[in-house]
This record gives structure tokens, C-alpha cells and sequence, in this order.
């Protein structure tokens, strides 16, 4: 199969760990019988350096003709950086609105996993943390109350902001329809959270994921509310498969999970549209502190490149084939600093590649 990836290396660390991702790629398809074909696009302050802003439409067109795109991750030091001197629709982070907005990326995943040989980074009590748990959080990207109308007004000299929070059917079908195809290549469970006791765009949700609910008899549906899942999130975090929430709830709640897995450098992440087409990028930043030391942690974008795999090009075999090299190395106890435990062998972001490509086989 030729798969055309477009990829973002980015700024800071984000060209070493895409270059490890490539690799591992590569080594997939030399075994596995496919042709990468990649193409590299600027954005960020890497763009902003040659073109003056973080993303030109000459950019955008590469990424949308392409069948996914493969990003490290863009932004440099927010103090000392000079591209944080330019007003706020030139920065770095504008170029990442600016193509979820153009290749219409509304289901964000997020995959919170805690590797048995990591369990120490996990700050849950051990009898939580033992029992381990791989789950994936599907967060509505587009609508809900950070895309609302807002406003600040004055009445009778009392200040007064206004958000609003809408979202309609349609808007929660695709969403819900993401959430269970997902859950179809997992454990076949979803638990959608909402705060349903209280809001009408909760009830709603619930009745449409209700709805969709039925094209899936195979998958379990439970219904939580949101404060009750941020407690079942470190009380009982084994129980969850797909959590399946809206934008709010779920950029809280995929943050409290990734925070439970204890491990930035390994947590992967994509965002997807209503075809095959997704973006894929570790859910961490640039690191510009760490960045060109040959330190940096690639598995997070290797995971990612993963996801990319299965959800853009229904590769399960080779993306298990990833995620299985990443534990085989981890319990090999081979780890880059930012994981790094007594007794185990510290190497650098080149090798941690070398690594997880030679064990694909
Ligand atoms: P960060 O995630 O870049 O770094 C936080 C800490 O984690 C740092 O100490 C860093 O060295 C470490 N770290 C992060 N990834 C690592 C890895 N793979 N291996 C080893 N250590 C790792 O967050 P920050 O410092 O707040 O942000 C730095 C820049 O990244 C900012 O410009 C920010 O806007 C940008 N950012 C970009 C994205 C994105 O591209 N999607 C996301 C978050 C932050």
C-alpha cells in the first residue's frame, strides 16, 4: 500500500522525534511490504523564519492532499523567543488553529496508558496503579462553549460575561459515530460523560449517543456524569475503554488522564475529521529546552504514528507491531532521561529509535 503522509517536523524538538517516527515507519514499511511517501511542510516559528507567518495556504493544500499528516510539535520559549514578539495571529500556535480549522479536525483522541514498566511515574496509590489501564479519551474539538458566543457587558454598573454553550445534533452524531468506531477497535465499551442532571446540550447529547448507540450492539454504552468521572479517573481509572465527552469536559478530563500515566514523552494523540484523514502528534510541546541535545523522548510521536496507522489506514497488524516494539523495549528496561529509573540503560532520542525500529521484525 503507498501511504502519503505529510509531516509537520516543526520547531524545537519537533524535528528529532519526527525523524525517529519516520524511521520506525520506514522499518514497518520494509517489513510489511509498504511505500511511505513524505512530504515535509513548515509551520510554526519554522515557517515564520522563512515566510514572515506560521502557516501559508501553499501548506495547508500539501497537508490536504495527503492521507494523513505526521506532526512533532511547534512553539519555542514563550519568553524569550522573538516569535512571541509578533501580535497573537503570527505566533507559532495560530499555524496549529489555523489547520485544525482548515482540514475541519473536530474528534480529538487521546490514548492514557500505563505501561506496567513505568508504573512508578504513576501517582495513583500502588493498588490503582497495579491494576494498569489503557484508555482512550474522545474529546468534541469544534463546538461546545469554547466556540460559543461570548460577550462582556456592563448593566447597571455590575460587569457581566456571557458564554454559550451549543451544540447540535448533528454536531454530536459525527462525534458519537468517531467514539464508536474507535471503541470497535478496542475493548467495545463506552462510557460517555456528561453533566446531563443540569444542562440541555448534556441531555441532548446523551439521547443522540443514544441513538447511535444502536448501529453498535457490540459495544457497551454507559452514561457518567463529569464530576463523578474526574473521581472514577484516579479512584477506578481500569474500569474506562472509550470515554467519549465534549469539548469542555474532555479537555479537562484528558488532562487529569494523561497526568495519571505520570510519563509526558510517551502520550500520543490524533485529530481526526469525518473521513479516514487525521492529524497525529504527541500531546506534548516543542521542548525548546532540551531541544537539538539528542535527548528527547520519540515515543509519544512513535505512538502517534501509530494511531495513524490504525485509524487513517486501517493497519492494525503494523500499528500493533509499534506498540508492541515500544513495551518490548521498555521491558528491556532501554530508557531516554525524561523515564529514566535505577538499574535501567539511559540512551538518547537517535538510539531510542534505532531501538523501536529493530524490533519490528
Ligand atoms: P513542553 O511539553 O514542551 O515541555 C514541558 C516539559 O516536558 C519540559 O521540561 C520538556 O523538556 C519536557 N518534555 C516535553 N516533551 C518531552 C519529550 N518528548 N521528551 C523529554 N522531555 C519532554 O511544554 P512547554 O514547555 O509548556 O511548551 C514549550 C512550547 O511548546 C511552547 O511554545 C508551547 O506553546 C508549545 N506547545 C506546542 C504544542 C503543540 O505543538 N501541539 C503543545 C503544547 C505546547
Amino acid at each position: 500500500m503507498q501511504l502519503h503522509i505529510t509531516c509537520i517536523p516543526g520547531d524545537g524538538i519537533g524535528p528529532e522525534i519526527v525523524t525517529e517516527a519516520k524511521k520506525v515507519l520506514d522499518k514497518v514499511a520494509s517489513v510489511y511490504g509498504h511505500e511511505m511517501i513524505y512530504k515535509d511542510i513548515l509551520m510554526g516559528g519554522a515557517s515564520i523564519d522563512v515566510h514572515g507567518i506560521p502557516l501559508t495556504d501553499e501548506a495547508i493544500a500539501d497537508a490536504k492532499s495527503a492521507d494523513a499528516v505526521l506532526m512533532g510539535s511547534i512553539g519555542g520559549d514563550t519568553t524569550t523567543s522573538p516569535w512571541y514578539q509578533l501580535p497573537p495571529e503570527k505566533r507559532p500556535e495560530a499555524g496549529l488553529l489555523k489547520i485544525r480549522k482548515a482540514l475541519n479536525l473536530f474528534a480529538n483522541l487521546r490514548p492514557a496508558i500505563l505501561y506496567e514498566e513505568l508504573a512508578e511515574a504513576c501517582p495513583l496509590r500502588k493498588d490503582i496503579s497495579e491494576a494498569g489501564f489503557d484508555m482512550m479519551i474522545m474529546r468534541e474539538l469544534t463546538g461546545g462553549l469554547y466556540f460559543g458566543e461570548r460577550r462582556t457587558v456592563e448593566e447597571n454598573g455590575i460587569r457581566k460575561a456571557i458564554d454559550t454553550l451549543t451544540y447540535d445534533e448533528n454536531e454530536i452524531r459525527r462525534i458519537a459515530i468517531k467514539g464508536f468506531d474507535i471503541a470497535m477497535k478496542r475493548r467495545k465499551k463506552v462510557t460517555s460523560v456528561d453533566k446531563a442532571n443540569v444542562l440541555d446540550s448534556s441531555r441532548l447529547w446523551r439521547k443522540v449517543v443514544e441513538e447511535v448507540a444502536k448501529d453498535y450492539p457490540e459495544v457497551t454504552l454507559e452514561h457518567m456524569l463529569v464530576d463523578n468521572c474526574a473521581m472514577q479517573l484516579v479512584k477506578d481509572p481500569a474500569q474506562f475503554d472509550v470515554i467519549l465527552t465534549e469539548n469542555m469536559f474532555g479537555d479537562i478530563l484528558s488532562d487529569e488522564a494523561s497526568m495519571v500515566t505520570g510519563s509526558i514523552g510517551m502520550l500520543a494523540s490524533a485529530s481526526l475529521n469525518d473521513s479516514k484523514f487525521g492529524l497525529y502528534e504527541p500531546s506534548h510541546g516543542s521542548a525548546p529546552d532540551i531541544a537539538g541535545k539528542d535527548i528527547a523522548n520519540p515515543i509519544a510521536t512513535v505512538l502517534s504514528a501509530a494511531m495513524m496507522l490504525r485509524y487513517s489506514f486501517d493497519l492494525d497488524r503494523e500499528a500493533d507491531a509499534i506498540e508492541a516494539a515500544v513495551k518490548s523495549v521498555l521491558k528491556k528496561n532501554y530508557r531516554t532521561g525524561d523515564i529514566m529509573s535505577e538499574g535501567c540503560t539511559k540512551v538518547g532520542c537517535k538510539e531510542m529509535g534505532d531501538l523501536l525500529a529493530a524490533e519490528i521484525v
